[in-house]
């Protein structure tokens, strides 16, 4: 168990690579690995990103390792001239580089395997600093390696992602977490389009709750999905003898009943995966009728590996005659009321429904926007229709964003309506 008077551990990252700092890329590994730290109840502290140059790395190192326990430095292990770390580390640590002949006949061995010519310069990679310790690379060339510098422990990880996240997980997640002492219990629930500024006041009670102090809260949006997550560090159950396990999971007792409907779900669930497989447990099938949505909820849905055994039939009903002729939608619904409308959102899920001979039908019809909106019916009005065995179920919204968000949340809200009406 952790001491809880222990001061947290203090965690930085580093990433190196010209292309990080041109724009060409984004730096998705410490992005990926604060995420994965975080579950450990760990927060990274800062990260910085340098350029391959000597003297850029030669200052980072030295800054970050003098105020850090644990350096995690990603990229620049390459074969490459512009691959710099081992050279750098050791150079700061005043130390010559040393060939480690099981990773040089690793890296021998991999060349022979994939049949190709090993290169002199791939020889370096098998070159660190003295007295590392070489972390092996079963999912690329270049071995990590991990060594002491100032105050800190320097964990080096090669920069392509697969090989960054698979040396995480295999080799420093796990000791983090042995050092950290018991493993903090993690939960994680996912709303449907609530504002994460609504979402943090709803949860107030429960992060002022005195039982959850050291309890981390955290929030991430990808609209229109929002996370509400939680760790519970062993420590933090402290004052009582409660484990963490029964801390997190009486939060997630008290926020389910905050969210109640708009949790669409819990821990590693999807959306649409959670979909198909109710409909697959039940043994019932859907067809859609998309206008504004252009065909996103079918792609949501068939993305999905299995959904050809819940998927009928998905129309594109963009033009009026393609909503009366296909979809079936009667001609003096159109003129009365209009495209966007509930009375023909309705008609197309009926209309779908009945031509796909579903067990559900889904009917949308909207105005994404940027321009098509009227003082009536503002950029944003959607209609979406659900219509099953026991009627049909309109849902009228109007949202705000770019066409883009309003078609995603518009796709969302058809498969949540869906989940909601096939649970159980
Ligand atoms: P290599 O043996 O391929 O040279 P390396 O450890 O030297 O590996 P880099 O050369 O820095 O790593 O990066 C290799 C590739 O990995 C880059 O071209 C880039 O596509 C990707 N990459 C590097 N750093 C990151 C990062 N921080 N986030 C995401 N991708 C990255
Ligand atoms: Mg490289």
């Amino acid at each position: 168990m952790t001491d809880p008077s222990a001061p947290p551990l203090h965690v930085e990252l580093l990433a190196t690579g010209d292309e990080l700092l041109t724009g060409q890329i984004l730096d998705t590994n410490s992005v990926w690995l604060m995420d994965r730290l975080w579950d450990l109840g760990v927060m990274a502290r800062r990260k910085t990103l340098v350029a391959d140059d000597r003297d850029d790395l030669a200052a980072a190192l030295h800054e970050t390792t003098s105020r850090s326990d644990l350096v995690v430095m990603s990229g620049g292990l390459g074969p490459t001239e512009d691959d710099l770390t081992a050279e750098v580390v050791a150079a700061a640590m005043g130390v010559p580089l040393e060939l480690h002949e099981p990773s040089l006949e690793a890296i021998r061995e991999r060349f022979r395997k994939l049949g190709r010519e090993m290169t002199p310069n791939n020889a370096k990679q098998a070159r660190f600093p003295r007295g590392a310790t070489v972390v092996p690379n079963r999912f690329g060339t270049a071995p990590g390696f991990s060594v002491r510098l100032g105050r800190a422990e320097l964990v080096a990880l090669p920069g392509v992602p697969v090989e960054y996240r698979g040396l995480s997980e295999e080799w420093l997640l796990p000791r983090l977490a042995a050092r950290a002492g018991a493993t903090p219990a993690f939960r994680l629930v996912k709303l449907f389009a609530v504002p994460e500024s609504h979402a943090d006041q709803a949860m107030r009670p429960v992060m002022d709750d005195p039982r959850n102090r050291g309890v981390r809260f955290g929030y991430r949006a990808h609209w229109p999905e929002i996370h509400v997550k939680w760790s519970a560090a062993p420590a933090s159950a402290g004052a009582t003898s409660e484990s963490a396990e029964t801390r997190a999971n009486e939060i997630l007792e008290q926020v389910r009943g905050i969210f109640g409907d708009a949790i669409f779900a819990e821990g590693k669930d999807e959306l649409a995966p959670l979909v198909v497989a109710q409909l697959t447990r039940r043994g019932e099938r859907v067809a859609l009728a998309e206008s504004c949505t252009g065909g996103l909820v079918a792609e949501l849905l068939t993305r999905v590996p299995g959904s050809s055994s819940v998927f009928d039939l998905g129309v594109v009903a963009y033009a009026n005659q393609a909503k009366t002729g296909v979809v079936g939608v009667p001609n003096d619904l159109l003129a009365t009321h209009g495209a966007v409308s509930e009375p023909v959102a309705r008609a197309m899920a009926e209309g779908i429904r009945r031509v796909a001979g579903s067990t559900w039908g889904i009917g949308i019809t909207g105005i994404a926007g940027p321009t098509g909106g009227t003082p009536e019916k503002p950029v944003g009005t959607v209609y979406v229709a659900l219509a099953g065995t026991s009627g049909t179920e309109v849902v009228h919204r109007v949202w705000r964003g770019d066409r883009d968000r309003v078609r995603k949340t518009t796709a969302y809200e058809a498969l949540d309506m869906l989940r909601r009406a096939t649970r159980g």
